[in-house]
């Protein structure tokens, strides 16, 4: 489903990653783990394709990726949720949706019932305004408007940072829920986390990838991703 192959990308003269290569198939889950600075937003960055690699390439769905455009690749099915958590503060969290489904040309009916069905308490904040959402809040509303139209490979930055861990169960249980329905690069620090839901752990450490981890049990004994973060 998607394959990054000796991967170099620089914010002018300054590289920060460098030759990375990983593979992830289908359905899978994979985790990116590392310390702050590893290159994990800049890797999530390039292949939705805000930012342009110097060297390496990027296979989706067997066609190469790296040269098209963000809406480029929303169109495919690739959907983006930022650790920065923004959404249109002053406007509802119905109207939140209903641009979503806009952009995707999906009947909002279909949206709404896509994002409730993650999160149903969601429909007791539809007429509240976006900006006065807890984080947590704000987080699932994200991750339910990446599930607007076809979506086939999520790319989520960091979705528990800052938050209250009874607001992580309900992150985890949504995510749990999108299992094998779609595919996932998701950052993370949470290592709790990550041995519930991942398929396979990409550890980054200083823009190169340090390991990779495709064995459960070898997931589940969190002791060794411990020393990367
Ligand atoms: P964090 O957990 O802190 O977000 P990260 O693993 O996501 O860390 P990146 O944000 O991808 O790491 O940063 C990788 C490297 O690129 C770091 O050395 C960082 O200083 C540098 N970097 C990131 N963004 C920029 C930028 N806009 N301009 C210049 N350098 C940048």
């Amino acid at each position: 489903m998607l394959e990054i192959k000796n991967l170099d990308v620089a914010y002018g003269h300054a590289k920060a990653l460098h030759d990375i290569s990983l593979k992830i198939e289908k359905g899978q889950m994979a985790f990116l783990i590392g310390r702050n600075g590893a290159g994990k937003t800049t890797l999530l960055k390039t292949i939705i394709g805000l930012l342009k690699p110097k060297k390496g390439s990027i296979t989706y769905q067997g066609n190469e990726i790296s040269n098209l455009l963000p809406e480029e690749l929303y169109l495919r099915g690739l959907r983006y949720v930022a650790q920065e958590k923004k959404v249109f503060g002053n406007l509802t969290v119905r109207e939140n949706i209903e641009i979503a489904a806009y952009a995707s040309q999906e009947p909002i009916d279909r949206t709404l019932d896509k994002v409730m069905s993650i999160y149903p308490k969601l429909k007791d904040f539809l007429k509240t305004k976006a900006g006065q959402l807890s984080g947590g809040q704000r987080q699932i509303l994200l991750v339910g408007r990446a599930l607007v139209g076809d979506p086939k490979l999520l790319l989520i930055d960091e979705p528990t940072q800052g938050l209250a861990a009874i607001v992580i169960e309900d992150i985890v249980k949504i995510l749990s829920s999108l299992k094998d329905k779609v595919s996932a690069v998701i950052v993370e620090q949470n290592l709790a986390m990550v041995k519930l839901l991942a398929d396979r752990v990409h550890i980054l450490k200083e823009g190169k990838v340090a390991r990779e981890i495709m064995d459960k049990s070898e997931i589940s004994d969190t002791r060794g991703l411990e020393e990367y973060l």
